[in-house]
């Protein structure tokens, strides 16, 4: 058996190859960004032929970096930023149009609609997602009515509808030579589009945004020992390495936290927040706001399903900061700057971007700083974006308590903002539960690799796994119980004002 285990994470704002060994360690890794292109308000595009591009380069830079070879790997595993949108030519290889990136909001009518005729409810219960911009389903629509030739192209089967997984996948194993056309249950999950309990795409569905079924992708276990296939020699691993194993990015994360048990959670802080909890075997509909999603399949086990409260807007409140406002020259200065100040001076901002996603899922909800007195300062303003971060999690962890029963004793957190030691205290404090990182942060990429090495025995069983998982860091609460509720309550308040802002 080979020495090393791969992981390709394609995420929202750069794409990262890392390399583990057997103790779940990292051994290397490289990650470039891509360009976040905003044609205009509400639209957020990737350029797929770049995120191809950025993917054969991380994985020539690690690899030649550690001086490794296509044999050192015993398998590859690909995680990924789900919902978002390729369509492609199946023989030129081209894609009809830039990627459809998760946050963007211009299927707002389309969602609306859904909701307006009952096919809403539907959704709910197939495929248990609130109809959304979000998902996938409307931007694959609005892909075949808005670009000249896709329509006819799907229908002969030319164009080939792909999260970012299938996308990549497709390039690793031929392209327009043979590419595989494979996607697994983790990313189908999040396209309005397969059924909760077949695992399948379902008719009903498809019909509900007029997409033809030969241009989706066949839907496979997250982690398969039938192998999806291997890469081919001339790709970027100069060989050929076992692919036997994808899942999006949230439901990777989850693996790599090892919450292998119902009733365990964890909380990863990226571009947007994404709580996960483990429900097990059963498919749990949620009446506080959160959406039903498959957590992850192995082989030819059953499914095990999670909850989800998926945030839009954390990580990328701190980039608007740095980019739009230019209060900050890097996200770390979001601390910094914050801390200069004791508390947040009175203003609490409710950055709904994309509208605002669990547990409130209102399309029609915008951002807004409320509270303001000529007093506050940009710190405040710092202070109150890495509350929001704070507060949006709290909001997501309350409505997983109701749902499920469980009260969260711990929150189990990763992600690039855990880095920042402020947030991680605010999230102790408003949560009135201790916060705990662990030592290897690239959870989303361990879990791609686990999966990819379960696959292929490199690990035995998630009980292995288990054993790899080591507290780096904890967090305890400091706030009193008023504090708390104060806080708590102005947050609702701010909350209630963005909502029903624009009119769809
Ligand atoms: P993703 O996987 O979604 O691309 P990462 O886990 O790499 O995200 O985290 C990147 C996000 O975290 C960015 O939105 C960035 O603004 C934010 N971020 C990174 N470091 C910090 C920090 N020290 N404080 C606050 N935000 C941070």
């Amino acid at each position: 058996m080979a020495d090393y285990v791969g992981a390709i994470d394609q995420g929202t704002t750069s794409t990262r190859f890392m390399i583990f060994d057997h103790e779940g360690r990292e051994v290397g890794r490289h990650q470039v960004e891509h360009e976040q292109i905003l044609p205009q308000a509400g639209w957020v595009e990737h350029d797929p032929l770049e995120i191809w591009q950025r993917t054969q380069e991380v994985i020539t830079t690690a690899m030649s970096r550690q001086n490794l070879s296509a044999s050192d790997l015993a398998a590859v595993g690909i995680t990924n930023q789900r919902e978002t949108t390729v369509v492609w030519n199946r023989r030129t290889g081209r894609p009809y149009y830039n990627a459809i990136v998760w946050q963007d909001t211009r299927t707002d009518r389309i969602a609306a609609a859904l909701d307006r005729d009952g096919r809403g409810d539907v959704i709910r219960r197939k495929a248990g997602l609130p109809p959304a911009t979000y998902f996938s389903g409307g931007k694959i629509q609005w892909i075949l009515e808005n670009v000249d030739g896709v329509r006819e192209a799907a229908e002969n089967g030319d164009a080939l509808f792909g999260n970012t997984d299938a996308w990549v996948l497709w390039n690793l194993t031929g392209g327009r030579d043979g590419g595989l056309h494979i996607t697994d249950v983790t990313n189908a999950s999040r396209t309005m589009l397969m059924n909760l309990e077949t695992l399948d795409w379902d008719d009903e569905l498809l019909s509900f945004f007029n997409i033809p079924r030969q241009m989706l992708p066949e839907i496979r276990p997250s982690s398969d020992p039938n192998l999806y296939g291997m890469t081919k020699a001339d790709g970027p691993f100069r060989g050929e390495v076992a692919l036997p194993a994808s899942l999006g990015d949230q439901q990777a994360a989850t693996v790599g936290q090892v919450c292998f048990a119902v009733g365990e959670a964890k909380n990863t802080y990226g571009t947007g927040n994404f709580l996960l909890l483990n429900t097990g075997n059963e498919v749990v509909r949620s009446k506080a706001g959160l959406i039903t999603t498959v957590c992850y399949k192995f082989g030819d086990q059953d499914p095990v399903y999670a909850l989800e409260g998926s945030i839009a807007v954390t990580g990328s409140a701190v980039q608007w900061l740095r980019d739009q406002l230019g209060i900050i020259k890097n996200a770390s200065e979001s601390e910094t700057l914050a801390r200069s100040v004791k508390d947040n001076g009175g203003v609490y901002f409710v950055p709904a971007f994309s509208g605002l996603f669990a547990p409130y899922w209102q399309s029609d909800a915008r951002g807004a700083i409320v509270g303001l007195s000529r007093f506050n300062t940009a710190a405040h303003l710092a202070r109150a974006t890495l509350e929001s971060i704070c507060y949006q999690s709290k909001d997501v962890v309350e409505a997983a308590q109701k749902d499920s029963g469980v009260t969260l004793d711990i929150l189990k957190v990763d992600g690039g903002i855990t880095a920042n030691d402020l947030t991680m205290q605010m999230q102790a404090d408003v949560l009135g539960v201790p916060v705990s990182r662990p030592v290897v942060a690239e959870t989303t990429a361990l879990g791609a690799a686990y999966a990819a090495g379960l696959a292929v025995k490199y690990w035995n069983s998630v009980e292995e796994l288990r054993a790899h998982w080591h507290e780096d860091r904890r967090w305890t609460p400091e706030w009193n119980d008023n504090q708390r509720a104060e806080g708590y309550k102005m947050w609702k308040k701010a909350v209630e004002r963005t909502m029903g802002w624009l009119e769809v």
